[in-house]
C-alpha cells in the first residue's frame, strides 16, 4: 500500500549523521534572505578564488548532486539502485556560449547514454537544448527572426548536435528526455523534439519531449502532439512537469507587454497536470510517460488511475521521477511498491553547477510548503530512530 508518511523507507539509505546534516541544510533554506545572500556571496567567493569549494561540496552540493563527474556519481547510482530507484544523469553545466563548450556538453550527454546502456539502473538520459548552442540564436530561431550567415551556421550546428545525441540514444535503445525551458526557447525545442520523435520513435518511445502544465496552452498542445504521433505511427514520449520558471515568465510577459503564458493560479496548474495524466493514460497504447513531480496528490492520482485501468505498477510505459535530495518519501515509497521510479542526479564541476544549486536553493524557499514538508519528514524520522535507538 502506497504511504508517503512512511519515513522509515524514505530515509533508510541515510545515516543519522546524514539526516542531521540534511535537516540543518533545509532549516537554512527556509529563509529567503539567507538563500539570496548565500547565493551572492558564494558566486563572489568563487570569482575571487576563495577556498570555499569544500564547504559547498560537503553541504548543498552533496544534498542535490551526484558528484563532479560520472565516476564520482557512482556511489549515488549504486545507493539508489539498492532501493530500486533509477538514476538519470543530468550534466548540469549551464550558461555556456562557445562552440568548444557546446561540443563538450554534447560529448558528456553521449557518454551518459553509453553509461545508461551499460547500467540497467540508469533508465534515461536527459539534456537541454540551450546547453548545445548560443541562447541568443535559439531565441531568434524560436521567433523565426532573420538570421545572418554566421547565425544560420550556428543553428545548423545545434540541430546537428541534437540529432547526434538522439541517434546515439536510438542506436543504444536508451530513452532520452529533452527538458522544457523558458517559453522564448520552447517553440524551437518543440519543433526539434517532434522532428526527433518522428525519426527515432518508430518502434518505441526513445525521445521524450517535456510538457510544462503551468502554461495555459500546453494541455491543448500535448493533445495535438499525441494525435500527430498517432497519425504518423510513432510512439510519443512525454515527461509531464508543472514548470520551473514561473517568476521569470511572468516578469518577461509584464516587461514586454504580452499575455502571461502561465496559469493565474496554482489550482489551474494542478488541474491541467491531472488532466494531462488522464489524457495520457487514456492513450497509453500510443505513448510512454514520466511524471516529473514532487506533488503527492498528482503522484497518487497517477497510481490510482493506473490501477483503475488495470495497468501493472511496473508497466514500462509509466515512470515517476524526482530530483536528487528532494521528496525521498515519494521516490522510495513508490519504488517499494513496485512503481518505476528514478531520480535526476545532476553532476558537473562545482563552479559550473552553481546556477543549478542556486535554483534548487531558491526553489526550496519559494515552492510553498516544500521545505516545511522536507523538514517535518526528516524530523519525524530522526525522532523515530531516537525512540527505537536506531543509528
Ligand atoms: C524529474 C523532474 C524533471 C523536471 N524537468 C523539468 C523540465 O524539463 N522543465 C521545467 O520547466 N521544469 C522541470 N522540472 C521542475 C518542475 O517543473 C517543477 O518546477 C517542480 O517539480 C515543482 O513542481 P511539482 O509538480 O513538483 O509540485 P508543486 O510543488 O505541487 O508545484 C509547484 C509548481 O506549481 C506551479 N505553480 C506554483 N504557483 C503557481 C501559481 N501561482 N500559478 C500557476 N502555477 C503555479 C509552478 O510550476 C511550481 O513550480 C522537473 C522536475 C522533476 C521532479
Amino acid at each position: 500500500m502506497l504511504n508517503f508518511e512512511n519515513t522509515e523507507s524514505a530515509f533508510e539509505y541515510q545515516s543519522k549523521k546524514e539526516l542531521k546534516k540534511a535537516y540543518l541544510l533545509f532549516s537554512l533554506l527556509k529563509y529567503p534572505f539567507l538563500v539570496k545572500l548565500g547565493s551572492i556571496l558564494t558566486v563572489i567567493a568563487f570569482k575571487m578564488g576563495l577556498p570555499i569549494k569544500s564547504i559547498v561540496k560537503t553541504t548543498i552540493f552533496r544534498q542535490f548532486c551526484g558528484g563532479e563527474t560520472v565516476d564520482e556519481s557512482e556511489d549515488r547510482i549504486s545507493q539508489l539502485a539498492w532501493y530500486n530507484v533509477g538514476t538519470i544523469l543530468d550534466y548540469c553545466v549551464e550558461g555556456k556560449e562557445n562552440d568548444n563548450d557546446f561540443e563538450k556538453t554534447k560529448g558528456e550527454i553521449i557518454q551518459s547514454i553509453i553509461k545508461a546502456k551499460e547500467n540497467q539502473h540508469i533508465p534515461f538520459s536527459v539534456f537541454k537544448i540551450t546547453g548545445l548552442g548560443p541562447s541568443s540564436i535559439i531565441r531568434k530561431a524560436n521567433y523565426h527572426e532573420e538570421l545572418d550567415d554566421k547565425e544560420k551556421l550556428a543553428l545548423k550546428s545545434i540541430k546537428k548536435r541534437v540529432n547526434e545525441i538522439c541517434k546515439k540514444a536510438h542506436d543504444n535503445q536508451v530513452s532520452v528526455f529533452i527538458d522544457a525551458e523558458d517559453s522564448w526557447f520552447q517553440d524551437l525545442i518543440d519543433e526539434l523534439a517532434l522532428d526527433m520523435m518522428l525519426t527515432y520513435n518508430k518502434k518505441s518511445a526513445i525521445i521524450f519531449n517535456t510538457i510544462q502544465l503551468y502554461r495555459h496552452d500546453r494541455l491543448h498542445y500535448m493533445k495535438n502532439l499525441i494525435t500527430k504521433c498517432k497519425d504518423s505511427n510513432v510512439k510519443c514520449g512525454l515527461k509531464l512537469v508543472r514548470g520551473a520558471y514561473m517568476e521569470k515568465e511572468r516578469e518577461q510577459a509584464k516587461i514586454n507587454g504580452y499575455e502571461d503564458p502561465i496559469h493565474t493560479t496554482k489550482q489551474d496548474t494542478d488541474k491541467d497536470y491531472n488532466k494531462a495524466i488522464d489524457h495520457c493514460l487514456n492513450h497509453i497504447d500510443a505513448l510512454s510517460i514520466c511524471a516529473g513531480t514532487h506533488n503527492e496528490f498528482s503522484t497518487k492520482y497517477l497510481t490510482e488511475k493506473m490501477s483503475k485501468l488495470n495497468l501493472k505498477n511496473n508497466d514500462n510505459r509509466v515512470w515517476f521521477a524526482q530530483l536528487l535530495g528532494m521528496s525521498d518519501h515519494i521516490s522510495f515509497n513508490l519504488s517499494k511498491n513496485g512503481y518505476n521510479t528514478a531520480k535526476y542526479v545532476p553532476y558537473g564541476p562545482i563552479k559550473e553547477v552553481l546556477p543549478y544549486l542556486i535554483r534548487r536553493a531558491k526553489e526550496n524557499t519559494s515552492v510553498t510548503g516544500q521545505t516545511g514538508r522536507e523538514l517535518s519528514l526528516i524530523k519525524k524520522e530522526i525522532k523515530r530512530r531516537k525512540s527505537g535507538n536506531i543509528s
